[in-house]
């Protein structure tokens, strides 16, 4: 008997085996069991191991077998080689696979197969929609929002058919059976499909916005290199700033705007079609990615694309989540007509339900190493494997990039992104996520780990779980801790490590706001020792959308009063009286929390400098900085170490001198970036004289930041240091939910044990 285990169903894993056993002259039978595959063979020991070899060899693109085993059994006498029906034996439950971008079978067939021809929903066992469609489990068509289509004979021969491609593929359906596409003009509707694509070329070659209903939402749509276009869409975005996302024709089109090294290729024409964001080489029209040396780009990755793109003029469109700056993308017409209906010039949906609501992922690839960003569509809800027992326990994240965390069995299971849970809409989306993975992965909380931060939702939501149900312990742990094991467990590093986690802001266990942390840590504790100086942060929030704040409370901590005088831009750009205000601020000590946060480091750089004085968006001030690294510079400024504290006046200072002496922009950042680079060798040195350590682990949204991450894994390389960044989880604090679990799962442990001695 062959066990395999994984995400083995809804892959067209079934028929894949059927192929593989005929071609291994095997008879015996195959069969989905709730919480793997099981084959039986009768053969000898040589035969089966290279089968059991050439199955772990050519198993479909979207698999992922966990693991293989083969136990001997009594297996009776076959004269052939069987699929045997699906039974529900355990509670149990096999993965769930993510959505697949439509292969290149399909899209062939989409010209040659009589009843598909330009089928704009053409899917099969291995492509189309899977978690956002689906409602429950087992995986089968009842359970999915295909459930009204019902198959017509065609389609349901290949459904039956195991030698057909589209053998048991739930979502299978054709021109004559399935959903179909249609095109609202405001009063007028057609399903033509020809029709429809005609006119949503001709009004993108036009200039107008559509929305486009994509695989997990809708996506509002543009020609990218039309600058009035890209303008209104901006607009009715309400979107201050924020990239937008390219969808390229194909590979080659993107090369002539971006660079794309072979193993970002292979990221971005994988089945999972992320957004990759990649090295601007030329601009597509402004207004996309203004200021930014990357451009997040995609390939098409469902059949209407394609279709879309033969007719189309240009190589390029802007394709942006359908929602208004950070609210959930919508997934129905009602939905979408509330919030753009007036706004854009054509509807374009098709009526196959979307259940899972799904972003699409954003990804970056830095060296050969992949880190996503945005884990959501290609993506959740595919286990993270861990080494670490899991079960029963829901980390429920952080609040800026939601996220929470299921644990089943040894497999970490993130939800969806769901964007900043302060904005309700977010936070039902969150909640209404939550119960629909209790549902489809049989999941029940016995431990909700949440942030130490009592006002966010997340923690509330943690404190109303177990607040319903005495038996559900809830811990609390520190959001940069909660970082650094998120990486940890990745990597599964059970050990203490030096570790950096540097972000924007997270609750310190003295009740300050950090983010500059240095901590030597394992699975059940951590030290903080060294953190980047407390400085005051005027007007709190309110400095975090305007860094040009955080510039000032560095410039006066350096130069006291005399800020006014500094020749710097920073200074001729926000005028003497704001400056005073913000000081006088500073020395009443009112709404001035102080913080030791890496984030508003970079926001004060980025102001000083003159590159970002208000933030349209999270993060914007640092990654308009990165952006202007000039990387020929090898300078740096100074630190200094006052005890636990970094000091960062001493770089301040060198960087109000290079704008004294007319340095420019490029410069001034890449020494910035290379300060940091230097502090985190410096500190990872001393750390290591003192503890023996050699294990550094880099943690938190700063590090994003790829110039930041290539540079410090050299120059930790260099001086023998082995470093780890997280890669399937997001580094920032969509990857938090994850690292909790794992902590609160130690914390527990060693609670019930200090119970029982
Ligand atoms: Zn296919
Ligand atoms: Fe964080």
């Amino acid at each position: 008997m062959i066990r395999v285990t994984g995400l083995v169903q809804g892959v067209g894993f079934r028929p894949f085996i059927h192929r593989l056993a005929t071609r291994h002259h095997l008879h015996g039978w195959v069969e989905n069991r709730n919480d793997c595959v099981l084959i039986s063979v009768n053969s000898n020991k040589q035969i089966i191991n290279q089968f059991c070899a050439d199955l772990i060899k050519q198993a479909p693109a979207a698999s992922s077998i966990q693991e293989i085993s083969v136990e001997k059994d009594g297996a009776g006498h076959f004269s052939a080689f069987e699929v045997r029906e699906s039974r529900d034996v355990t509670n149990e439950v096999t993965e769930i696979s993510p959505d697949i971008a439509v292969c290149e079978e399909c899209l062939a067939d989409m010209r040659n197969q009589p009843h598909r021809i330009g089928y704009p929903l053409i899917n099969c066992s291995h492509c189309g929609p899977r978690f956002s469609i689906i409602r429950d489990l087992p995986y089968d068509r009842s359970q999915t929002t295909m459930s009204g289509f019902e198959m017509c004979p065609e389609c349901q021969r290949e459904y039956s058919e195991i030698k057909d491609r589209r053998y048991h593929a739930q979502p299978v359906s054709c021109n004559r059976c399935g959903p179909v596409y249609s095109l609202d003009l405001g009063g007028s509707v057609t399903s033509d499909p020809e029709k429809i694509l005609q006119y949503v070329a001709a009004a993108l070659n036009d200039g107008k916005l559509l929305a486009i209903k994509g695989t997990g939402g809708f996506h509002l749509a543009c020609d990218a290199l039309d600058p009035g276009a890209v303008g209104r869409l901006r607009e009715i975005k309400r979107r201050n700033g924020k990239p937008f996302a390219v969808m390229f024709r194909n590979v080659d089109c993107a090369r002539a705007y971006v660079r794309i090294s072979s193993r970002e290729e292979e990221v971005l024409t994988s089945w999972r079609r992320p957004i990759l964001l990649l090295r601007k080489i030329k601009a597509c029209s402004e207004g996309i990615a203004d200021g930014l040396n990357r451009l997040g780009v995609m390939l098409p990755y469902m059949p209407f694309h394609h279709l879309l793109f033969e007719r189309v003029d240009t190589p390029a469109l802007v394709m942006t989540s359908g929602n208004i700056s950070d609210e959930p993308i919508a997934i129905s017409e009602p939905e979408l007509e509330r919030r753009f209906g007036r706004y854009v010039d054509g509807v374009v949906s098709y009526n196959r339900e979307i259940h899972n609501r799904i972003d699409d992922s954003v990804a970056a690839v830095t060296g050969d190493d992949l880190l996503v960003m945005r884990r959501a569509r290609g993506y959740a809800p595919a286990p993270i494997r861990t080494g670490f027992v899991l079960e029963g326990i829901l980390g429920t994240g952080a609040e800026l990039t939601g996220s929470f965390c299921i644990g089943k069995g040894r497999n970490a299971i993130m939800s969806q992104y769901t964007g900043d849970l302060s904005n309700a809409g977010n936070f039902n989306f969150y909640t209404e996520a939550y119960h629909r993975f209790c549902r489809l992965f049989r999941f029940t909380p016995h431990l909700v780990v949440s942030d130490l931060h009592p006002d966010y939702m997340s923690t509330r939501f943690a404190e109303q779980l177990s607040g319903e149900n005495p038996a559900v312990r809830h811990i609390r742990v520190q959001h940069h801790h909660a970082h650094l094991a998120s990486v940890m467990l990745e990597a599964g590093l059970d050990e203490e490590v030096i570790g950096f986690s540097f972000d924007g802001n997270g609750l310190g266990t003295d009740g300050h706001g950090w983010g500059g942390e240095v901590m030597r840590a394992d699975f059940h504790h951590f030290d903080r020792l060294y953190h980047f100086e407390y400085m005051p942060l005027p007007g709190g929030d309110a400095a975090v959308r305007e860094p040009w704040r955080m510039g000032i409370s560095y410039l006066y901590a350096l130069t006291g009063e005399r800020v006014s005088t500094l020749g710097v831009p920073l200074v001729h750009a926000i005028g003497k009286a704001s400056i005073d205000r913000v000081i006088s601020m500073i020395q009443k000590g009112v709404n001035v929390p102080a913080v030791s946060s890496a984030g508003r480091l970079f926001d004060a750089v980025a102001a000083i400098t003159g590159l970002s004085y208000t933030s349209g968006y999270t993060a914007q001030a640092p990654m308009l900085l990165e952006s202007a690294i000039n990387e020929s510079e090898k300078g740096s400024y100074l630190f200094e170490i006052n005890g636990q504290q970094v000091s960062f006046l001493p770089l301040i200072e060198g960087v109000v001198g290079d704008l004294q002496r007319k340095t420019d922009t490029g410069t001034i950042s890449a020494r910035f970036h290379n300060t940091l680079v230097e502090l985190i060798i410096h500190l990872s040195r001393r750390i290591r004289s003192q503890t023996g350590l050699e294990k550094v682990v880099l943690a938190g949204g700063s590090f994003q930041n790829s110039y930041l991450v290539k540079k410090v894994k050299e120059k930790l390389a260099e001086n023998r240091f082995d470093v780890y960044i997280s890669s399937m989880l997001p580094v920032n604090d969509q990857g938090i939910a994850a690292g909790q679990a794992v902590l609160g799962a130690h914390m527990w442990k060693k609670e019930k044990e200090a119970h029982h001695a």
